[in-house]
């Protein structure tokens, strides 16, 4: 027995029997429902930042809290190991990627068990392992064969004077980040992935997530899927031969259109235009083109410009003769490459109209107006913004004084009538480009022969031959970030045999994004050594989807999205048995440093996990983190709340040690009375806090129940009983003090493993009260809430109960049924 909290020497101890009894393995419970939770596996940097830290604190309370409440808990771990980082530093310090990756691995493996996370590390892989890439690859062929994956031609930066394709991250300023020349645009052909196709399907798949609601909406924005019209509008002097194809939402605005914006690329301004006016064009586009570089892909230009093409089209529905401009705000990849401008009530169009003196036709006016006129309009907005709500039509023909949403309809149906329009659906979403011109990754297989493949279309390496392992290299010689890419320049692997001619080949020396990588790495955890399928399915039934998922805000529209695509594939391969690959997403606020400024290297300000678990301890860091903010909040460092955190665990060491004498062969419990009260009500709100992952008040409920039991004078079953509680409670929080309390309070079971505690409802009578739970109308438990809890919190608590969650395991819920102080009636299909 110890007087000092010296957490030196409980920690490793503990740390050392977790690992030895196996006790964290997943599948250890046969019959019980799973529990899958998950952090975003890291780039093995070396050593764990404090951003890390503040991840695995949160996965691990979650993971140690359900095994308590009996679920068969899956919480892997695992690195990603590939990528341009590694790549990067070899190329300025010529040490192999493969020799400096195990390294770091092992160093930052280590701080992650000495932060006591409780991680199944028979789950560990390493995605630049060929175990694991070698089904990079096969994917890769699966989606060859069904049209998922294609070759097409893409635009990349490229550095003249190295002669070498960059990465975006490899562009400083519009620079090459080796030499500082500047960066230019090259076509080269590129392999792809169709994520387009599963634009309706990822849309959907987001209603149905437990997601933080910024993220379902920065996925929603990225798909950006708008439903319209693509309508034609005859070219003049071509006898109706030619048209301008355009795309628009706001078809009840047509009678404005008063002329067609086009990009300046355009194949029929190129066609068309008069031959006096081609090489402004011409200079205009190039223009356009250096401009959208600069600015980098996607992003627009402030300064709306255009110019007149002296091209003429039609207004279909007015008849009138309108000119077609080419606008820098056009862009060729995205719709048809041409709109109908319509100033009146489209803002950008509006200020366009003004700039150049174009007319501008009202057509919509506010359903509350009673003015109808063109002057009315112009008054109405004052000759200073377009009017863009939907409204009532007038100057419109026929279709005047139709609410805008029937007039959408009515027009749309009349152009597809005369044929010379149709529904049309656009997005946002763009195919995702996976070549990379690296060496520090999955070799795509794919062989070139010029004999059988003379096009160059690329012949799939036979699953047989997988995995195409990297070659070793000598860095000096092929990582100089110069020329060709890396792997061309290894002979002796580039070269090869065609699998269909046996001629002489070469092989694609391109490697995949290393968000191929993380795509699909929380299913291979479930079986990483599996050499015959990428998991089995057998282990994907038992532990998927994923039940929380924790990391990466700054990856809503990348990783994120990735990997819900790379599921509904895997998805229809049958290998798994749903098509979204995790429940609930919490996405973890930063950690900002002394200063209140985001931790960086540059700043100063940085730090380090191992430095704190050096001087206060595992345990301390752990509550320091969960205490200092909401888990999707940011959070500022603060050295006194450290102290506070070390001091409070200290009192409770103290606290339990000085009542050893006491309470030592006493039973815990007894008569009610206020310090029972106290722990049972302690033992109800932690259970709600956590299962809300609301960790700080949690905290906050363990130190007020800690100050009763200092205070206590009363009876000694009581006080046993109370620090008892303490310990379990505290298991999931800082579970080395915990587990060495309960053994000085000489309990024996495994604390980790032990059933959390249950509330006594007779001591907790005016906070909470028991209610039944139904699974389609047939009682299956019990569950104890809160007084004041609302219908949706009543709904998530009987959910999270074991035995409720193993009846609702992989079923959909239809509907819930709520009746405060009765019962809650799941109906699942
Ligand atoms: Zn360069
Ligand atoms: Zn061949």
């Amino acid at each position: 027995m110890q007087d000092k909290y010296d957490p030196k020497s409980i920690e490793p101890h503990w740390q050392e029997h977790w690992q030895k009894n196996d006790l964290f393995r997943a599948g250890a419970r046969p019959g019980a429902p799973k529990k899958y939770v998950m952090a975003l596996l890291p780039y093995p940097s070396g050593e764990m930042h404090m951003g890390h830290a503040r991840v695995y604190s949160i996965t691990d309370v979650l993971a140690r809290y359900a095994r308590k409440r009996g679920f068969d808990v899956f919480h892997p771990f695992g690195w990603d190991s590939f990528g341009l980082p590694a790549e990067n530093a070899a190329i300025k310090e010529g040490v192999h990627p493969a020799v400096r990756t195990p390294k770091n691995i092992q160093s930052f493996k280590e701080d992650v068990i000495a932060l006591g996370i409780s991680v199944d590390w028979s789950t560990e892989l390493s995605t630049s392992d060929p175990e694991y890439y070698k089904w990079n690859q096969w994917f890769f062929l699966r989606m060859l064969e069904r049209g998922i994956a294609y070759r097409r031609r893409a635009k990349v930066n490229y550095c003249p004077v190295d002669n070498t394709v960059l990465a975006n991250e490899q562009v400083e300023e519009g620079r090459c980040w080796r030499c500082g020349s500047l960066v230019v645009e090259r076509e080269i052909p590129e392999w792809a992935s169709r994520i387009t196709a599963y634009a309706d399907q990822l849309l959907e798949g987001l209603q149905r997530l437990d997601w933080p609601e910024r993220v379902v909406a920065m996925q929603r924005n990225w798909i950006g899927r708008s439903d319209g019209l693509e309508i034609d509008f005859a070219v003049k002097g071509t006898k109706g031969k030619k048209a301008f194809r355009v795309f628009t939402t706001r078809a009840d605005t047509i009678h404005g259109a008063t002329f067609l914006a086009a990009a300046p690329d355009h194949p029929l301004v190129q066609e068309l235009a008069p031959r006096t006016k081609k090489a402004e064009l011409q200079a205009f586009a190039e223009k356009v083109r250096r401009a959208s570089k600069e600015l980098g892909e996607g992003a627009q230009a402030a300064e709306k410009e255009g110019i007149d093409t002296g091209i003429r089209a039609r207004n279909p529905f007015t008849g009138k003769e309108i000119p077609v401009w080419v606008a820098n705000f056009v862009l060729s990849g995205y719709g048809t490459g041409a709109v109908m401008a319509v100033p009146a009530h489209d803002q950008r169009d509006y200020e366009f109209a003004i700039k150049y003196n174009l007319p501008i036709d009202w057509v919509v006016r506010p359903a509350d107006d009673e003015e109808v006129t063109q002057a009315a309009a112009r008054k109405l907005v004052e000759g200073k913004q377009a009017f863009t709500d939907y409204g009532l039509l007038f100057d419109s023909g026929e279709f005047s004084g139709m609410p805008s949403e029937q007039a959408r309809l009515a027009i749309a149906a009349e152009a597809q009538r005369r044929g010379i329009g149709r529904p049309a659906v656009n997005y946002h979403l763009r195919d995702w480009g996976v070549s990379r011109q690296r060496y520090w990754g999955t070799p795509i297989p794919i062989i070139y022969c010029d004999r059988c493949d003379p096009e160059h279309k690329g012949i799939p390496v036979p699953d047989a031959d997988l995995p195409v392992v990297l070659p070793d290299i000598d860095v000096k010689a092929v990582l100089t970030g110069t020329g060709e890419p890396p792997l061309a320049k290894v002979a002796s692997w580039v070269n090869t045999t065609c699998p269909r001619c046996g001629g002489p080949a070469r092989r694609e020396a391109e490697t995949m994004d290393t968000f191929v990588d993380s795509a699909w790495y929380w299913a291979r955890y479930l079986d990483p050594h599996n050499a015959r399928e990428p998991f089995s399915r057998a282990r994907a039934d038992r532990f998927l989807p994923v039940d929380v998922y924790v990391g990466g805000p700054e990856h809503a529209v990348l990783h994120l999205l990735y990997f819900r695509f790379w599921t509904m594939v895997m998805r229809e391969l049958g290998l798994v048995p749903m098509s979204e690959p995790a429940q609930k997403l919490v996405t973890q606020g930063i950690v900002k440093g002394r200063d209140g400024e985001k931790m960086s290297k540059s700043k100063g300000n940085v730090v380090s996990p191992r430095e704190i678990i050096g001087e206060y301890g595992a345990d301390t860091a752990r509550l320091f983190i969960l205490f200092a903010a909401p888990a999707e909040k940011d959070m500022d460092w603060s050295d006194e709340q450290v102290q506070g955190q070390h001091r409070f665990l200290g009192r409770i060491w103290r606290l339990v040690h000085s009542s050893l004498p006491r309470i030592t062969g006493v039973k815990a419990g007894g008569a009610p009375d206020e310090l029972r009260r106290r722990t049972h009500k302690t033992i109800l709100r932690v259970t709600q806090q956590l299962e809300r992952l609301q960790f700080n008040t949690a905290i906050s409920s363990l130190m007020e129940l800690s100050n009763a039991a200092a205070d206590w004078q009363g009876e000694a079953g009581s006080l046993r009983e109370s620090l008892e509680v303490l310990a379990q409670l505290l298991a999931p929080l800082a579970p080395h003090i915990a587990n060495e309390l309960w053994y000085e309070l000489g309990r024996k079971e495994e604390l980790a493993l032990l059933k959390w505690p249950e509330a006594d409802p007779q001591l907790v009578v005016d906070d909470a009260y028991q209610i039944a739970v139904q699974v389609n109308g047939k009682l299956r438990g019990e569950v104890q809430v809160d007084a004041a809890a609302a219908d949706a919190e009543i709904r998530e608590t009987a959910a999270r109960d074991p035995k409720i969650a193993g009846w609702l395991q992989g079923k959909t819920i239809k509907k819930v049924v709520v009746i405060p102080k009765r019962l809650v009636n799941f109906v699942i299909a």
